[in-house]
């Protein structure tokens, strides 16, 4: 694909599929700037005002009330929106799209901004009524319907399904936690931290199975399900299943479109298709190889694609890791980089159970390239931009561990 220039003129009628959290922000950037595009329409599946999906957590754990999740309304001249309408198809020659609700508007540019959904695993029973996953409010209601006393099994021990089970656990559910790997959030935690985050969870009342395989679910006469089955054979009673084991970006417009689709669909640096009226935003979005997850990373895409929608010359969008925040009450975990050194990269630790205080850092060529720290976690922002910076840390290596409380260490330079 031919990277764009990031130039074009303001176009007349924009079109953003998707009112979730990157067209939310990218709609709000946009008004903003005078030299908007003077006509902007959002057509969002879901029925709702734009809200906050990172909240839906703190929601679901009774620790914030649903007003908290509304995303302020952008200025609303010149903008018009088609909430409860799904865009179905998209024909690129006559620049027109349609929606299920019969709607059928022209777009000079258009912006896909359709995120993306909880990857179903392909098994026997997954079709089964109260299996689901945890997106959107509509999931959230289905879960908060789980009353005291009933049995859950989320699958999934990475960050979603964590906050999931830790809600449904705060709402006196009985939860069994499911995952594959050998270890919590496998991706982001060596083995000492996610023992401990394990621990704890326990502690707590959670039931956490590591190295546990999902089989089969199977149903009551009502449809219903009713257990899991495990691939090691055994079976577990349960009134709902939680499935949150990976998400898989919504490319099928962009593929009905023909447009060029991988994981995600693909976007040069500028969030351009291969049809230079069309863009791809957030989580459906694939850049340089590269989907997202996390809003940060979005944050900047929407910076980049706003300047484009104004006809500004840009640079293009970079793709840079994110960090990592774990977002129960109680335990503070922050991590980035990989979660097992590779050849050659110094692991240092310090552990003061004690505290509850644990940290590793990975150093490669005198440069941080990783950290997990879970307690305390007040340094990690600092570390990250450290990180980010490539800064050497020279003579500062040997006090980095202990944290920022060394006036000479490179977390005061950055932070
Ligand atoms: C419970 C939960 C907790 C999270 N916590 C964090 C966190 O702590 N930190 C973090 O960085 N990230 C977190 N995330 C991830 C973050 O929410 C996503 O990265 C972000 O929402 C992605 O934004 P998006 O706009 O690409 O997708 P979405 O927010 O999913 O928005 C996409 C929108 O497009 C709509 N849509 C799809 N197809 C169509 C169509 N054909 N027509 C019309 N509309 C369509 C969808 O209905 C949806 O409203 C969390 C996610 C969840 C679910």
């Amino acid at each position: 694909m031919t990277d764009t220039t990031g130039y074009s003129p303001p176009h007349e009628h924009l079109v953003v599929v998707g009112n979730g959290m990157a067209g939310h922000r990218l709609v709000t950037a946009l008004m903003a700037r005078p030299d908007r595009p003077p006509r902007i329409t959002v057509i969002g599946e879901e029925a709702t005002t734009a809200y906050n999906r990172i909240l839906l957590s703190p929601w679901l754990a009774g620790e914030i009330d649903r007003d908290s999740l509304d995303l302020p309304a952008p200025a609303t001249h010149g903008l018009h929106w088609h909430l409860g309408e799904q865009v179905t198809g998209i024909d690129r020659t006559a620049r027109t799209l349609w929606t299920d609700q019969g709607t059928r508007l022209e777009y000079d540019r258009l912006v896909l901004a359709t995120g993306a959904r909880p990857t179903l695993p392909d098994m026997p029973g997954i079709g089964l009524g109260n299996i689901g996953g945890f997106r959107t409010l509509e999931d959230s209601h289905w879960l908060m319907q789980r009353t005291a006393g009933q049995r859950a099994v989320v699958v999934g021990g990475g960050l979603l399904g964590l906050e999931a089970a830790e809600g449904l656990r705060k709402r006196g559910v009985e939860v069994t936690l499911l995952q594959r790997s050998d270890r919590l959030m496998n991706r982001q935690l060596d083995v000492v931290a996610a023992s401990w985050l394990k621990d704890t969870l326990t502690q707590r009342g959670l039931t956490v199975e590591t190295g546990a395989q999902l089989a089969r679910c199977e149903g009551n006469a009502d449809g219903q399900v009713c257990a899991v089955v495990l691939a090691d054979g055994r079976r577990l009673a349960t009134d709902c299943v939680i499935i949150a084991a990976g998400i898989t970006p919504n490319t099928e417009l962009g593929r009905l479109a023909g447009l060029d689709v991988n994981k995600g669909i693909c976007v040069d640096g500028h969030l351009t298709t291969r049809d230079p009226a069309i863009h791809a935003l957030g989580e459906c979005a694939e850049v340089a190889g590269t989907t997202v997850g996390l809003v940060e990373p979005i944050w900047e895409q929407v910076e980049t694609l706003a300047d484009v929608l104004c006809g500004h010359a840009t640079p293009a969008h970079v793709p840079m890791p994110s960090a990592t925040r774990l977002k129960v009450a109680g335990i503070d975990l922050y991590s980035f980089g990989a979660a097992d050194p590779a050849p050659g990269v110094e692991s240092m630790t310090y552990a003061d159970p004690g505290n509850g205080d644990y940290r590793r850092l990975l150093i490669a060529d005198d440069r941080l390239v990783g950290a997990v720290l879970y307690g305390d976690t007040t340094d990690g922002p600092a570390l990250f931009r450290l990180a980010q910076a490539g800064t050497a840390l020279g003579a500062a290596r040997e006090t980095l561990i202990f944290g920022a409380a060394d006036a000479t260490h490179p977390l005061q330079e950055v932070a």
